[in-house]
């Protein structure tokens, strides 16, 4: 198996529609046939909790039993830190720190956790954030250093500020539109880099924004996210997107993580 590293960008609250019509980097690799573009409907409720838990656990949040955002704790389920961890391989996160409670230790106390260095937790060198209007060219900064540092097998960068704008402005908003915006002008400061040292890109959101400036529900401006895949592990013409369910089991096929257990999408890779 191919042991390739792998970054997941994920770009919180962002919908399809606007991926689609804001994100002209990314659009660009799309187009010119250097990257998968696609649509899927995330799971429900259209929460983030539920939903990190849903992309890296491959379970439904109905299934897990956390479905909603003050719910920490799930059924127990392998996620893809532990995954890549059991097999000797680097993970890190630059994230807000829910993936802490989630993946490391719960609760987060951010006077001593903002900074993880930890080779026995499954996220073991992370920079988590804990306020939502943290600027996401920071959160790039963060994921940066730690790649600098460490050079993860697995990469976490988790944005938020396309969410917060969300909701302050709601959906169809210049607001909201133009975080989107400033989060594809970020990506294209430092995509490039990360494809160059042969990282394997994995892009999408948890769930949309409605335009009442919240998000849970089944409107497709809640529930359609945008999925880009970068790299020589996919197929740009696949013919569909890895739902949620299958995020994290197309994660581990890509980074060659054998027996992993989980649902994934064979349809996007080469
Ligand atoms: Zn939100």
């Amino acid at each position: 198996m191919n042991m390739r590293r792998v970054i997941f960008v994920l770009l919180d609250g962002l919908s399809a529609r606007s991926g689609q019509s804001c994100m002209g980097y990314l659009e660009s690799l799309r187009e010119t046939g250097r990257a998968f573009g696609g649509v899927v409907r995330c799971e429900l409720p259209a929460l983030s909790r539920p939903l990190y838990h849903c992309l890296i656990t491959g379970k439904r949040p109905a299934e897990s039993g956390l479905v909603h955002n003050t719910c920490w704790q799930a059924e127990p389920a392998q996620n893809c830190f532990h995954l890549a961890c059991a097999q000797g391989r680097i993970t890190a996160a630059a994230a807000y720190y829910w993936f802490r409670e989630l993946v490391n230790v719960h609760p987060f106390a951010p006077e001593r956790e903002r900074v993880t260095a930890d080779p026995a937790l499954p996220i073991q060198h992370g920079l988590f954030y804990s306020s939502d209007a943290y600027p996401d060219a920071q959160v790039l900064l963060d994921a940066q250093s730690l790649l600098t540092a460490h050079a993860p097998d697995l990469l976490l960068v988790h944005s938020l500020g396309i969410d917060h704008a969300g909701h302050l402005h709601g959906h169809d908003s210049p607001g909201y539109r133009n975080a989107a915006r400033e989060a594809d002008m970020l990506l294209a400061r430092h995509m490039p880099g990360w494809l160059e040292q042969g990282y394997q890109l994995m892009i999408t959101s948890d769930h949309g924004m409605s335009a009442d400036k919240l998000h849970n529900g089944n409107s497709p401006e809640e529930r359609e996210v945008p999925v880009w895949l970068v790299g020589d592990a996919f197929r740009p013409d696949a013919p569909r997107a890895p739902e949620q369910v299958e995020w994290c089991g197309t994660l581990c096929e890509v980074m060659g993580i054998e027996a992993h257990g989980k649902a994934f999408c064979r349809e996007v890779l080469r």
